[in-house]
């Protein structure tokens, strides 16, 4: 464009100075020839002023005019550029991006100049889309076994999606069996834009625990809950290693500084189990997931400080309680399945020492327990071991010595131990 400018004001200077030269000389010329002279000189004059003072510029887009992007993935314009006669007036370009790439749809992006009161657009379309199907993440194991007497119950999920955010509404659970004992779940989320994934869990069909197992009737299990404490544990640790018998604790989430208190139960060979992380009612029961979440954060501590795995949970005033309901209506039922369902094994009682509630001293806490003795089952003894439990203390090396002249069998709660559960209230 240039040069060709400069072509033609060469050329009209060569015209305009050939035809003045022809005017100023005394030859007569013919007029046609003046005539078409003239007119070419007029065109070039013309062509010349057109470009110059007339046409506008033009706005190059650089890269494609119409983009296709992924949702979630950032957006760069790669901007646009505009010449007049080969000088660059790209600044001169006025962008507008639009683009909100967590949002699927047609964007466009304008380009505006302004030159000499010339104005010039040019515009880029950006398609936003959504191929990324939402992920799934199952809550609980991929592989559980719930006993033939129970049903399934449903551990949840967690749906995040790349544009529509956490969608765990739109999940479908197909069941499908596989065996007699073995069926699978299918989970298939969807999101807005119809991209869709699933995963699968595995139901195992399992025997039921039985209740009736009769090899562990007579057998006395003492149980200790709330602690570790400084004041308590030792002392119950001391008794029951000299009375050499074997006992299991409940524990609730313990400072660094009780450490050695609970690594000592696990070194004299007693039971360890959960029992929670505060004890109070409100935190514990809150929610289903909360509660199994101190499960797996108390067992990850029991292990990594003991080097033992437990599986066995006693409930914060046991399966019965009715006080959950203040806080999450049906919790009982669905953690009770829950943990049975994950491998745990939840114990209640059948003899309260009443040592946190109705006994006054030592002597009501050995009456209770041993009134409460039967040899025609395993039997399950309440105690607890929190701070200034003295009734407890003072009567334990009594409850054991009446076991032992009564032709009981002292033992920890372990794997083989007969669940021993109450009914379901909440
Ligand atoms: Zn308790």
């Amino acid at each position: 464009m240039k040069i060709l400018n400069i072509v033609e004001v060469v050329i009209i200077i060569i015209l305009f100075s050939f035809t003045l030269s022809l005017f100023m000389s005394r030859r007569k010329l013919k007029i046609y020839k003046i005539v078409i002279l003239e007119l070419v000189l007029l065109l070039l004059v013309g062509h010349f002023t057109y470009d110059t003072f007339i046409k506008k510029p033009t706005i190059t887009i650089i890269g494609e005019k119409d983009i296709t992007i992924e949702a979630g993935q950032e957006y760069v314009d790669q901007g646009a550029k505009s010449d007049l006669h080969g000088r660059d007036i790209s600044s001169l370009i006025e962008t507008n991006i639009q683009v909100d790439t967590s949002k699927i749809g047609d964007y466009k992006v304008l380009y505006k100049l302004v030159y000499k009161n010339r104005i010039v657009e040019n515009e880029r379309v950006v398609h936003v889309i959504d191929t990324t199907p939402p992920t799934i993440e199952l809550i609980g194991n991929n592989t559980i076994n719930v006993p033939s007497n129970s049903e399934y119950q449903e551990e949840g999920y967690i749906v995040q999606d790349s544009v529509d955010g956490e969608i765990n509404n739109n999940v479908e659970i197909k069941k499908e069996e596989i065996s007699e004992n073995q069926y699978k779940l299918i989970y298939t989320a969807r999101d807005f834009s119809g991209n869709f994934s699933s995963i699968e869990r595995i139901i195992n069909i399992i025997e039921p625990i039985k209740k009736e197992d009769k090899s562990k009737n007579g057998y006395v299990y003492l149980t200790f809950d709330d602690g570790p404490s400084f004041d308590m544990t030792p002392k119950i640790l001391d008794i029951l290693k000299e009375e050499n018998v074997k006992a299991t604790f409940f524990i609730i989430n313990y400072k660094e500084n009780k450490k050695d208190l609970v690594k000592r139960i696990v070194e004299e060979g007693h039971s360890i189990g959960i029992h929670g992380n505060s004890h109070k009612y409100s935190e514990e029961y809150k929610a289903v997931d909360s509660y199994v979440n101190t499960i797996h954060v108390m067992e990850e501590k029991i292990k990594s400080d003991t080097g033992i795995t437990t599986s066995l949970i006693r409930f914060p005033g046991g399966s019965s309680n009715t006080i959950s309901s203040k806080y999450c209506e049906g919790i009982m039922s669905k953690l009770s399945k829950i943990v049975l369902q994950n491998g745990y094994r939840y114990f209640d009682w059948n003899i309260d020492s009443e040592d946190s509630g109705g006994a006054k001293n030592a002597d009501e806490v050995y009456c209770n327990v041993v009134n409460g003795l039967s040899k025609k089952r395993p039997n399950v003894i309440l105690m607890h071991d929190f701070n200034g439990n003295k009734k407890t203390l003072e009567a334990l090396r009594n409850i054991i010595r009446y076991c032992k002249n009564n032709g009981y069998t002292i033992d920890k709660i372990s794997d083989d131990t007969p669940m021993i559960t109450h009914k379901i209230a909440n």
